[in-house]
């Protein structure tokens, strides 16, 4: 890189820290694109001279607020809601909503950052977002979550709309949550405005295809992945952590395409089967009695054996996706993985892989698929969702599903040709960051000083 554009990038790094203190997983997420961006700015020094990246780091808007609930037992509960409106140029800002007693505003910044870019690789038009609140759901009643998303939409419902911001699921936020904040905003707005949240149930506006999106959209860019270097997913022995949405969607679509699952994990520890996860069984555990991958244990018999704080890298495998949650993979981690023969890694979570790991996986030629481009497949078919919505449309599956396999080639193959361009081949981390930040730059300077 030229000294100018090294001088820039480490003010705009210093300046992020500075400004956002007490943030290290936003100032870690601004930091992985920032490495990647030298390149493009040495070739494109009008966008230093716009100020872009001072532009991107900081959010258009941030909303704070407090979200007061009442317990089963009339007791009365005060959390705190977040809204990250990072960046609008390409079209309403989208992004899910996570509850889980980490979230603050550091966490939702990272992810609303993140967002701005993986949303950009989709091509759909959508500007990127994100929120939540420190509210833990488990072991909530039902009644309790409902409550507490009433009274979360009541505050949020003035800064959203279909044309605005449209919020999704992310960790703790599923079908549920959606559908009682859904009902709260129509209450609130008396208007039947579907495209206002995302990931709503199938008969009242939601998209065929949505739970399954992001775990499927995974997998299908290790296909692309393996794809180029002549190989599949057949047959492969395959690790996933994590226990949610994504990870359930991801076993389903490895298992459709001949791989060997035999890892889930929740906060808890590991279960590894070595007959290979029995999907069924895990669903009803997880989706139907909100139960721990424990139970799956006990419950499937003697080729699954449950391991109380483990974690998944230490199970052999040719391929990982890590699908919980950011920083769940570290350097020690990704040796052990190394060590042990893997040959591709996807992130079905966002940033769950650390800065060390990854270095480690790429100079070991390990093909590494950055979250922000391996799990677009979610927001992807969000974006179909709020398309069917504006034209009162309603796909079938399998239209969804080829729509999603279309998507997912295609930002594989962005990055793939981005990374290419800029003298980084095989480097999706550099190809996902530069086409995101490309896209959004462009739409940022053609909308003036915005
Ligand atoms: N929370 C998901 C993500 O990290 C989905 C967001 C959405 O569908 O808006 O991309």
């Amino acid at each position: 890189a030229s000294p100018a554009t090294q001088a820039a990038l480490r003010e705009a790094y210093e300046r992020v820290v500075r400004r956002n203190p007490g943030e290290p997983e936003f100032h870690q997420a601004v930091k992985e694109v920032l490495e990647s961006l030298a390149p493009v700015l040495d070739r494109r020094p009008e966008l230093l001279d716009a100020k872009i990246i001072e532009r991107v780091t900081e959010p258009e808007r941030q909303i704070i607020f407090r979200v007061p609930w009442q317990d089963d037992k009339g007791e009365i509960h005060v959390n705190r809601g977040f809204r990250i409106e990072f960046n609008g140029a390409l079209g309403p800002y989208k992004g899910g909503l996570r509850f889980h007693p980490t979230v603050n505003l550091g966490i939702v910044k990272f992810l609303g950052f993140e967002q701005i870019f993986k949303n950009a690789l989709t091509g759909l038009s959508m500007g990127g977002g994100k929120g939540g609140s420190d509210f833990d759901p488990h072991g909530r009643s039902d009644a309790e979550v409902m409550r507490f998303c009433q009274s979360f939409m009541t505050e949020l419902h003035r800064h959203l709309g279909e044309h605005t911001d449209v919020p999704a699921g992310d960790i703790g936020v599923g079908a549920r949550e959606i559908g009682y904040l859904f009902g709260q905003y129509r209450r609130l707005v008396n208007r039947w405005e579907a495209g206002v949240l995302t990931g709503k149930g199938i008969g009242w506006g939601g998209s065929a295809g949505r739970t399954e999106a992001t775990g499927y959209g995974s997998v299908l860019f290790t296909a692309e992945m393996l794809k180029l270097r002549g190989e599949d997913l057949e047959g492969r022995q395959v690790v996933v952590s994590g226990s949610g949405n994504v990870a359930i969607y991801t076993v389903e679509k490895a298992q459709a395409l001949g791989a060997n699952v035999i890892t889930v994990s929740d906060s808890g520890g590991y279960v590894v089967d070595e007959k290979g996860i029995d999907l069924d069984l895990l669903k009803e555990v997880k989706e139907v009695r909100r139960g721990r991958v424990s139970e799956y244990a006990e419950l499937r018999g003697p080729s699954a054996r449950y391991v109380p704080g483990g974690r998944v890298w230490e199970v052999p495998a040719d391929i990982a996706f890590p699908s919980a949650t950011e920083n769940e993979l570290n350097d020690a981690d990704a040796l052990t993985l190394i060590r042990n023969g893997v040959k591709a890694v996807s992130e079905g979570a966002n940033m769950p892989t650390t800065p060390e790991a990854v270095r480690l996986f790429q100079e070991a030629g390990v093909a590494f698929a950055p979250g922000k481009a391996a799990n677009a497949g979610g927001v992807a078919v969000s974006g179909l969702e709020m398309a069917q919505n504006a034209g009162r449309e309603r796909w079938t599956f399998e239209k969804v599903e080829a729509e999603l396999a279309r998507i997912m080639k295609s930002v594989h193959d962005k990055c793939y040709e981005t990374a290419e361009r800029y003298g980084a081949p095989g480097d999706y981390v550099t190809g996902a960051n530069i086409a995101g930040f490309e896209s959004v730059s462009d739409a940022i300077l053609a909308q003036g000083l915005i």
